[in-house]
């Protein structure tokens, strides 16, 4: 028997994790509301980026890459703070 450290339930050895904590996080399929959310934050961060505040565009990417990670506003938000960060750099 092992227990599982999250939720504490019980398991024989056979299984190897945690059918009860595999559910809790179950409800979360390709998240569309989290793209959502993280594609608005991009355009947010474009239109900042667009009139030259670059600290606060880079804020914006900063959060998406750190709240959203996995989306496709996170990977685009990573290139855009590289290619914001050698702009402030230089
Ligand atoms: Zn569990």
């Amino acid at each position: 028997m092992w227990t599982c450290n999250k939720c504490g339930e019980r398991h024989e050895d056979e299984f190897d994790s945690c059918w009860k904590c595999a559910q809790n996080e179950a409800p979360l399929p390709p998240d569309t509301a989290a793209e959502e959310q993280a594609f608005a934050l991009y355009e947010d961060g474009s239109r900042l980026e667009g009139r030259g505040e670059f600290p606060s565009a880079l804020g914006k990417y900063q959060e998406i890459v750190q709240r959203f990670p996995g989306t496709e506003a996170a990977r685009d938000a990573s290139k855009s703070i590289e290619s914001l960060q050698k702009r402030v750099s230089q």
